[in-house]
């Protein structure tokens, strides 16, 4: 960390100037045999991974047609290539999208397609060499699969889908990578990334209870494994231990409270994050899925509610359907799916995002508010990307945008948009999503925060903002850690709950 520095800010709108190779070697740490092993991978790079790994991409090109499309369709008109944070911050040119995408689609041309097999000199084919796939293991890891990029493309090319696909490529021939992998170990042996078991997990939820009677006097209760409860709530595991995240944890409870909903954590799925979507693993990302319909059934409840986790929402609204039954469309081959189907109570959207519950009592007059609690903090939004571009709110096109910013005003009395052409779907990553979050990768996620930073600087410089409010684990990780290297107190970032938490009345009715 010592030896990490902040890029300057540019003059904003500028093209980044090229630095060719300044993030090589700048990749994540490889996942050890016992890491790849607990999850069903190769231990090590097997030995025949050159025919293994076309053989996977193969099998991905015919189950994906979207991939396919992907890997055909790009005219290499540059409209993406200025789109990326990582390329705007690392300036490194196999960082802009386009270039990352060819690091794919070289290959494929070379396997997949007769020019490529012929001559492959003429249209950009490489064979597949270890150098090859030792770059795409730098490159593919220093992208957060945030689909901005995608934004801009003509032909709406997703290069988080093609990060995904050599991701799962890299796993098939045991080279994948530590943090993610690690992670998802964990959640299938114990129910969370942080590896909490169910005791210590207990001991803070109760130490929580003592600390909100302690501040405001009122028995506000943090429940686990109630049978029979109406709500399970499915949060990132961040929420129960770290700063700023409890103090929405904190939040959603008092909600609940306030709005005389019952509702319970679950011991045994206490984890909303997949980072099976990261890895792009079917298998993984539905077996994590899965623990949350076994808490569901086993408990009892009629409501699904998500908290504050952009990745974890996106897998929730745009998958769980079909990996688990929450939803619409589920499998109706599948008697699981279709006995929570049963159970759930469809007057109400399955699943629902906390901000969404909030915003629906705020909106039916159940929650009232001392704005002024807020009154020392002048707020920004943070979109985070998996949120804006991946999924909705409300049951209308757009209430992701409006609801988490509906509650910040029905909250507070203080706020005020970044540069609009860094919010809504424009919304840059914070630099630390899609299994970008680990230590290893501390330069890349301080220079993908550069985009960030500097609209934040912005308003902080025109309208004195201090609190950049958020919706997603990964974000109040990233920028607690990334920000004090650009200058800024770390307290300055937290949770839209975290606000509501400040100014809900309690004993209101
Ligand atoms: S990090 Fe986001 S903008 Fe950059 S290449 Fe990946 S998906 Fe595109
Ligand atoms: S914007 Fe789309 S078509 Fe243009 S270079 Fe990027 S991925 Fe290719």
């Amino acid at each position: 960390m010592a030896d990490i520095a902040a890029p300057a800010y540019r003059v904003i709108p500028i093209i980044p100037a090229l630095k060719p190779g300044a993030m090589e070697g700048k990749g994540p740490f490889i996942a050890s045999d016992k890491i790849q092993e607990a999850i069903g991978f190769p231990g090590q790079l097997v030995e025949d991974w050159h025919d293994r790994a076309i053989a996977k991409m193969g099998d991905l090109l015919g189950k994906y047609r979207s991939l396919k499309v992907y890997m055909d369709a790009c005219v290499h008109c540059g409209a993406c290539s200025d789109k990326c944070h990582y390329f705007i911050g690392t300036q490194d040119p196999k960082n802009m999208p386009v270039a990352r995408q060819d690091l794919m689609r070289s290959v494929y041309r070379r396997y997949f397609t007769w020019p490529g097999k012929l001559f492959p000199w003429l249209v950009g084919a490489r064979d597949l060499t270890r150098e090859v796939l030792d770059e795409w293991h730098n490159y593919f890891h220093q992208c957060s699969e945030c689909r901005r990029c995608s934004v801009f493309c003509p032909y709406g090319i997703d290069t988080a889908e093609v990060t995904m696909a050599a991701r799962e490529i890299l796993d098939s021939v045991g080279y994948g990578q530590k943090y993610s992998n690690e992670i998802i170990g964990k959640v299938h042996k114990i129910g969370n990334n942080l590896g909490l078991p169910a005791p210590a997990l207990r001991d803070t939820l109760e130490g929580l209870e003592e600390d909100v009677k302690e501040a405001t006097g009122i028995d506000v209760r943090f429940p686990m494994d109630v049978k029979g409860a109406e709500v399970l709530l499915i949060t990132p595991s961040a929420d129960f231990f770290a700063e700023p995240h409890i103090d929405s944890l904190i939040g959603y409870a008092k909600v609940f409270h306030a709005t005389g909903t019952s509702w319970t954590l679950s011991s045994m799925s206490s984890e909303a994050a997949n980072f099976g979507m990261f890895i792009g693993n079917y298998e993984q990302l539905r077996k994590i899925a899965l623990r949350i319909r076994q808490a569901a059934l086993e408990l009892g409840v009629k409501r699904i509610v998500v908290g504050e986790c952009g990745h974890a929402w996106r897998v929730a609204y745009s998958f769980w359907n079909t990996l688990s039954g929450v939803g619409d469309g589920a499998d109706e081959t599948d008697q699981f799916a279709m006995m929570l189907q049963k159970q759930l109570d469809h007057r109400y959207r399955q699943p629902m995002h906390i901000c969404e519950f909030t915003w629906d009592m705020i909106a039916q007059g159940a929650l009232s508010f001392n704005k002024e609690a807020n009154d020392k903090h002048i707020i920004t939004f943070h979109d985070s990307c998996n949120v804006a571009r991946g999924s909705s709110m409300g049951g209308y096109p757009g209430g992701q945008f409006d609801i988490p910013r509906n509650i910040i005003k029905a909250v507070a009395n203080n706020f005020v948009e970044m540069s609009p052409a860094t919010t809504h779907e424009r919304t840059f990553c914070c630099g630390g999503g899609g299994g970008v979050l680990t230590d290893d990768l501390m330069d890349v996620r301080v220079k993908g925060a550069l985009p960030r930073m500097e609209v934040l600087q912005q308003v902080k410089d025109e309208h004195g903002v201090n609190f950049m409010a958020c919706i997603c684990a990964i974000c109040k990780a990233q920028f607690t850690k990334v920000m004090p290297i650009y200058g800024f107190d770390r307290k300055m970032v937290g949770g839209v709950h975290q606000l509501v938490s400040n100014a809900i009345k309690l004993g209101a009715k």
